[in-house]
């Protein structure tokens, strides 16, 4: 657990991305939930014993942001209003809970007792809901909710000003492996100018170390290599397969090894990244040319 600002906390450490909480005068704001559910029903009953958590704010659909919320069984979820018509689909994208119980055994065993706990719901959802901004104010802070679409359609970000900081979920991957596997990287440029103009001093990314305004510049320089690399290929009439049948030089695009136990998916990831990409742009030409 690491102090990142006057009031707010972020959490490098664990499996998963960073979740992160502002303690206000009123009880605390999180942002995104810890991934596992030992180290969520950890967090949940260390935050209760000193005051009650108001609100949890989903930065995006994927299950290492939101598959903990459901260890926060009372607790308000926001999110924008396409993460919440999609909550359910990414929550068992990588299986039933029966599927996930079995996987923990291997990689998890402190956590399989709470998988389909009775205590805890099997979801968790958004149930506040906004399209484009959402601005909540809890004790003495204020928490400018944005949608800012790129790694995924509803990202948002989350700007504290009294704290000078900014979460923004996965348009900011900190000197680790950024993933495109199913995002709009032109919206995603535009994404970094807005958190660019934002007024603050630290940026918490989806995952790595926090940074400063300062990374923005490489973050979308990654983007841009990949967008380029794939394009080139398009050009060529090449398939997302036989792309990936080319010798590909994927640390010249992106020279960041993949954070945070996802080693895992470090090939399967290159696949999705040329199969998305290579849709989006061809899809992009054929509007031009429309
Ligand atoms: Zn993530």
């Amino acid at each position: 657990m690491r102090r990142v600002g006057k009031n707010s906390f972020t959490e490098i450490y664990f499996a998963g991305c960073n979740p992160s909480f502002v303690e206000t005068s009123d009880g605390y704001v999180m942002i995104d939930s810890p991934q596992q559910p030992i180290d969520a029903v950890r967090w949940r009953e260390r935050m209760e014993d000193k005051a009650p958590i108001r609100y949890l704010i989903n930065t995006e659909p994927h299950g290492d942001h939101i598959s903990g919320n459901a260890y926060f069984p009372n607790v308000m979820v926001v999110g924008q209003v396409k993460l919440q018509e999609c909550f359910e689909r990414y929550l068992y994208a990588f299986g039933t809970l029966e599927e996930k119980r079995e996987r923990f055994k291997e990689t998890d065993p402190d956590s399989v007792w709470l998988v389909g706990h009775p205590d805890y719901p099997a979801s968790n959802p958004p149930t506040l809901t906004f399209t484009d901004t959402l601005t909540l104010h809890v004790g003495n802070h204020t928490f400018n909710i944005l949608h800012m679409p790129g790694h995924t359609a509803p990202q948002t970000s989350v700007h504290v000003p009294e704290e000078g900081i900014v979460f923004t979920g996965d348009n900011v991957f900190y000197k680790c492996r950024t993933w495109l596997q199913e995002c709009d990287p032109w919206e995603w440029l535009e994404a970094l100018k807005s958190i660019e103009a934002l007024d603050v001093e630290t940026i918490i990314p989806g995952h790595g170390d926090p940074c400063t305004k300062a990374y923005l510049k490489e973050q979308g320089q990654i983007v841009e290599n990949w967008v380029g690399y794939i394009e080139r290929f398009v050009d060529r009439g090449l398939t997302p397969d036989e792309i990936l049948k080319e010798p590909l030089e994927v640390t010249k695009q992106d020279p960041y090894p993949i954070g945070q136990r996802l080693f895992i998916h470090d090939e399967r990831l290159t696949g999705m990244i040329v199969h998305n990409l290579h849709q989006r742009i061809l899809e992009k030409k054929q509007h031009a040319t429309a």
